[in-house]
């Protein structure tokens, strides 16, 4: 059993009066650091600062470009030897952002992780398949604590080998597993391949996906596939990881761990709170945390607290399923497309399969989307007439929802290139970056 009833059930005003108590000890914490105690000191600001949550509005605000530049210790606030692990992004675009953790660090993301998979209905009864990189990405090591602290049997499978996944599920009858929503299409097609289907040949009863945007449909698609309930864990490696929001069992929302982690909702260009239930920047400050606290730290996921209690009784707020990264958004044909539009689009279309790449490229002088979508293979069967009108309703599809007409081309199962880790859905040519790493 790991339901932290005293925390998760705290009354509004007890947890606003946690939360300040908890932010003067994060500045006095931080100011212990080289960079924040440069900066506080010379903005004359100090856990005196506090007396209201309002306060932190106050306080500068920290970006990937500060850990960037400070790295690799330049955020650290206690002395090396007490820290006792690192992880850090891959740092393919400049220097990479890394997160030190003390014990107690370590401790407090194991206790995080444990309640969200409680919440998410997972019990110590449970055998825990967690397919995902283990090493320095946070997915791995960040649920393999957290499925131990709850007490299920775990089996840390890493990321791929997809066969080799299939068979320990069979083999310890796994019941709960978690996986990137990217991964889960091509799971499905290799117990296809074998002639297996999850429903019948396995034991699964949840999935809890995340580490990357995805829509309901695909979420929908994921549960119908696997016949299973699955749910949305979010996190970010500058807030330990995963364990940061989770969904419960209703399915409305995720519960943004307020004990751990001050939230404010703010308007990516003015930077003011927007208005209640709307969508803006999430930016996060750590409340429980003592190698390396964060304050005001912009994420640059874009959600919105959705507004009311959950249904659960807990009264940690909920964030809505992330819509996007504000770095995510490109600009086509005048209009602001986010790549999970499309996907929108595409996953209501029964024949296309989940797997699709938005590339955006200069044909002639003209900047086009061109959309590359897999579906299902008995569509290559050398109807050419009914690949055209699906290839149009696509186009016309697509176009409604994001006011630019793409260039749709459908293809095969299998040839959009797939890596281990998350899914690169948009390929920008027109600056010869890729925008969604
Ligand atoms: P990177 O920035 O290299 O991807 P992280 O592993 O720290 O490194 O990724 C965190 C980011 O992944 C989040 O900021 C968010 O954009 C995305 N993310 C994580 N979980 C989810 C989720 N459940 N839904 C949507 N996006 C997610
Ligand atoms: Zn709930």
């Amino acid at each position: 059993m790991y339901w932290e009833k005293e925390i998760e059930l705290l009354s509004r005003a007890d947890l606003g009066k946690l939360q300040v108590e908890r932010l003067k000890k994060t500045i006095e914490q931080a100011v212990r650091s080289p960079f924040y105690q440069e900066l506080y000191r010379r903005k004359g600001i100090s856990a005196e600062s506090i007396s209201r949550v309002e306060d932190i509005r106050e306080l500068p605000f920290t970006t990937k470009q500060d850990l960037r530049e400070h790295f690799p210790y330049g955020f650290l606030s206690l002395p090396k030897k007490e820290t006792i692990r690192l992880h850090s992004s891959s740092g393919t675009t400049g220097n990479p952002t890394v997160i030190f953790h003390n014990r107690h660090d370590i401790d407090s993301w194991a206790n995080l992780m444990a309640r969200s998979l409680y919440c998410a209905g997972v019990r110590d009864t449970d055998v825990f398949q967690n397919i995902c990189g283990y090493g320095l990405f946070t997915g791995g090591l960040g649920f393999q604590y957290g499925i131990e602290r709850l007490g299920c049997l775990s089996i840390p499978a890493g990321a791929g080998n997809s066969l080799r996944q299939i068979k320990l599920m069979r083999d310890y009858g796994t019941t709960v597993a978690h996986a990137i929503p990217s991964y889960l299409g091509r799971l499905y097609e290799v117990f296809q391949e074998e002639g297996l289907h999850p429903k019948k040949d396995t034991q699964l009863h949840t999935l809890v996906i995340g580490a990357e945007p995805h829509t309901e449909e695909q979420r929908r698609r994921i549960e119908e596939m696997f016949g299973v309930k699955a749910y949305n864990s979010f996190g970010l490696s500058e807030m330990n990881g995963p364990g940061v929001a989770f969904e419960c069992t209703e399915q409305a929302g995720l519960h943004i761990w307020e004990d751990a982690f001050l939230v404010e909702i703010l308007d990516p260009e003015t930077l003011e709170p927007v208005e209640e239930g709307e969508t803006g920047e999430l930016v996060m400050t750590t409340l429980d945390r003592q190698a390396m606290p964060l304050i005001r730290y912009r994420t640059r996921d874009l959600t919105r607290i959705i507004p009311g209690t959950c249904a659960c009784g807990r009264t940690h707020a909920r964030i809505d399923r992330i819509a996007g990264r504000s770095d995510d958004m490109f600009i086509i044909k005048g209009c602001n497309v986010f790549p999970m539009q499309v996907e929108g689009v595409l996953l209501k279309i029964p024949e296309v399969g989940s797997d699709y790449l938005i590339t955006l490229e200069n044909i002639n002088g003209i900047d086009e989307m061109i959309v590359e979508v897999e579906v299902k293979k008995d569509w290559f069967n050398g109807d050419i007439a009914r690949l055209d009108r699906l290839s149009r309703q696509i186009t016309h599809q697509i176009r409604d929802e994001v006011l630019a007409k793409p260039i749709v081309r459908l293809v095969e199962p299998g040839t959009i290139p797939k890596g281990e880790g998350k899914a690169v859905r948009v390929v920008d040519k027109r600056k010869l970056e890729i925008v969604n790493s």
